[in-house]
């Protein structure tokens, strides 16, 4: 770069600089800091701060006693200096672990105090910053603490979407930290009946990966107020490198949320499960007062003649476009992917990130972790992009973010119904017409997708309706038992279909969302716990308990069978063969493959309310769930052709030699066994012994 560029702008003539210019390629050029000590960086003899505030006059790090605003606690406030591209550096000695600080910025004639965009940790909501040791946050076996499904494909993951409040807050869950990180590393937990809640109930479900609603620090939730009960999903980020106040045990002492979170994600992954953070780069609480913009107007931010623009709905899209944006939003997923091992990242409305931002992420963070996963909601929304030609990561350009993965709202409409009308039917609920599509998404390619690493198949999530609530909103003269065989159709499409699959907490044991005074709710962003929260006790009752069982089977068979967890699109297609000439509504595939030698599975979808005979191909058939069961273990077999019961799925497979050990030693060979017992006859099922 000329240094006549590097010059235009100085301390001098920053002033002159305006939010129209940040996205210039001058601008870029002078003022892209590539250092990798942005922040508070402490050690035990001296602590270095260096905050990006290139239009800034003059700027102060304040060194606070306490994380108190308003609090008259100021020990010494620092004049830093500007240094390269538009840093600004001081340095104080001694050991300050345990200080809290802010930066006061004097720009366009006035100065304001922020909070440090690349704060650690914070006092309570999150208004000063706090200088940190974080190695002394760490619980014991940390160094040895890692992803428990390290070196698996993002297919072999089966994801749970939970919110950290509703696991515990039930006066039935057991959980004794109720509503707190603490809350998911406690063990044994159980109903007043005995039946296991809380880890346990996820562990032995068998999901793989956690995936929680947003754990940074956001703003909707007061901290200093949590003698009242306060709920909200957290997509209104404040800190973005800080965990969320709300859920640790004490939000005024800095390094006690960090220590939770660790000893969170220590006792999740010391059970098997992998952990995903929701993250929403996308858009801040509040754009005017968010800290990076407090620093340098308007920079995080997208805006035109100073009005932000509004893609996301929320008041702001981040202009993740500019390069120290860009930076930022790498920094943050590989910070909390080195400092709390995270496994995993779902992206809020990531259509209004760019999709060299996207890859930047992913490259930074699978160099030093190559098991981390990525996906997110690939949405198509207006935005005031500030550069010209940029791709956005929507699910329309998912060819262009090869590692990032996307919700299938093409699924997800499939099966349940238009998500734009409340008790509209799907495929599930009696919806003609929607065996097309779903083929299609059986393979891991609806018509965006380019193959199955990119699609998350799911029937449920933290937004709209609750599966099993929309369910009897769109079939209200249906039965209870057909409402639950509606529910455990979508499941076993979903854990069957090439792809990721994904349910929203408690789908496993029909949660619903019921409104106070009728009707059910489909926005729950902020309403009180007594909806939000999982209902332990419905597991007393045996109704909920066979749906659970149901699922920890389509989950076992899943993890049984590679064949269903496929990447390319081009093996799919090579293994994956739709069975032609069945009746309306009524979907089947056949799949064989190297992966799975001597094996043949076949896999029934029936969504009508009468039995659909389905043709099997020759050879006799082992059954692993029909509308009452499913699991890794055979319930029956079938020759010629099978009943697939009304709406439910059959799932078989056709194994050269399948030896099962009973409990009395011995060893039988069932395929042998029931191909003498089936003998010939067309369509014998030979059902379970109950
Ligand atoms: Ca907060």
């Amino acid at each position: 770069m000329k240094s006549y560029e590097q010059e235009r702008y100085t301390v001098e003539n920053n002033q002159h600089i305006t939010p129209a210019q940040y996205s210039s390629a001058e601008f870029e050029a002078a003022y892209t800091y590539s250092g990798a000590d942005l922040g508070a960086t402490w050690s035990a003899a001296k602590t270095c701060f260096r905050v990006w505030a290139p239009t800034a006059e003059a700027v102060k790090v304040n060194l606070y006693r306490g994380g108190t605003p308003g609090t008259e606690d100021l020990l010494e406030s620092l004049p830093m200096t500007a240094a390269e591209n538009g840093t600004w550096v001081a340095e104080k000695a001694g050991d300050l672990n345990g200080v809290y600080y802010t930066y006061s910025v004097t720009r366009r004639g006035e100065t304001v105090e922020a909070c440090d965009p690349y704060a650690r940790t914070t006092g309570v909501n999150g208004l000063r910053a706090m200088v940190i040791d974080l190695a002394s946050t760490n619980p014991a076996g940390w160094n040895d603490d890692g992803d428990p499904h390290y070196g698996l494909p993002i297919t072999d993951a089966v994801i749970y979407e939970l919110h950290v409040r509703d696991v515990s807050l039930d006066d039935n869950s057991g959980i004794h930290n109720k509503g707190k990180y603490l809350g998911l590393t406690e063990r044994g937990t159980a109903t007043p009946d005995g039946i296991p809640t809380g880890l346990d109930h996820i562990r032995n479900l068998g999901v793989t990966h956690l995936h929680l609603l947003p754990v940074y620090d956001y703003g909707s939730v007061d901290e200093t107020r949590l003698d009242v009960p306060q709920f909200n999903w957290g997509y209104d980020p404040v800190n973005f490198n800080v965990p969320e106040g709300s859920y640790s045990t004490d939000p005024y002492r800095g390094a006690v949320r960090v220590a939770e979170f660790k000893l969170m994600v220590k006792a999740l992954h010391d059970a098997g499960i992998s952990v995903v953070m929701d993250v929403v780069y996308n858009h801040v609480y509040e754009a005017g007062d968010f800290c990076f913009n407090r620093i340098v107007p308007e920079y995080f931010s997208r805006s035109k003649d100073h009005v932000y623009s509004n893609g996301s709905g929320c008041g702001n899209d981040t202009a993740s476009e500019r390069s120290m944006v860009r930076k930022f939003i790498v920094d943050s997923v590989k910070y909390w992917a080195d400092e709390y091992h995270i496994d995993g990242f779902r992206f809020d409305l990531v259509g209004l990130i760019d999709c060299e931002t996207i890859n930047a992420i992913v490259d930074a963070v699978h160099e030093t972790h190559p098991n981390v996963i990525f996906y997110g909601e690939g949405w198509t929304m207006p935005t005031g992009l500030t550069k010209e030609n940029v791709p956005l990561c929507t699910q329309l350009n998912a060819a262009q973010t090869p590692k990032f993965a996307f919700f299938s709202d093409t699924v997800r409409d499939a099966l349940r119904g238009t998500v734009f009308v409340d008790n509209a039917p799907g495929f599930i609920s009696g919806l003609a017409g929607q065996e097309a599509v779903l083929e299609k998404c059986f393979r891991g390619q609806p018509d965006w997708c380019p193959g199955p690493g990119q699609t998350v198949n799911y029937a449920s999530c933290h937004d709209n309706m609750a599966l099993f609530d929309r369910i009897v909103l769109s079939t209200p003269n249906a039965t209870r038992e057909d409402h639950i065989r509606m529910n455990n159709l979508a499941a076993a499409f979903c854990m069957t279909a090439q792809g990721v699959p994904f349910f929203q907490a408690g789908e496993e044991m029909l949660r619903s969302k019921p409104l106070p005074g009728g009707g059910f709710d489909e926005n729950s962003y902020k309403s009180p716990d007594s909806v939000n929260a999982i209902k332990w006790a419905d597991l007393s009752k045996e109704e909920y308990r066979q749906v659970l069982r149901y699922y920890q089977g389509l989950i076992a068979f899943r993890k049984a069978h590679p064949l269903l967890r496929q990447m390319d699109a081009e093996g799919v297609n090579a293994t994956v063969t739709s069975v032609s000439g069945l009746a309306a509504n009524v979907l089947a595939f056949r799949i064989s493959g190297e992966a799975e030698p001597g094996k043949e599975i076949f896999i029934a979808f029936n969504a009508n309310p009468t039995a659909a005979v389905v043709q099997l191909p020759v050879g006799t058939w082992n059954v692993y769930a029909d509308a009452e069961s499913a699991g890794d273990t055979v319930i029956g077999t079938a020759v010629g052709a099978i009943p697939v019961e009304p709406i439910s799925a059959a799932i078989l497979v056709k194994e050269e030699k399948r030896i099962e050990t009973k409990p009395d030693g011995r060893q039988i060979a069932l395929g042998a066994l029931a191909a003498a017992a089936a003998g010939g006859i067309l369509a014998a099922v030979l059902r379970r012994k109950k």
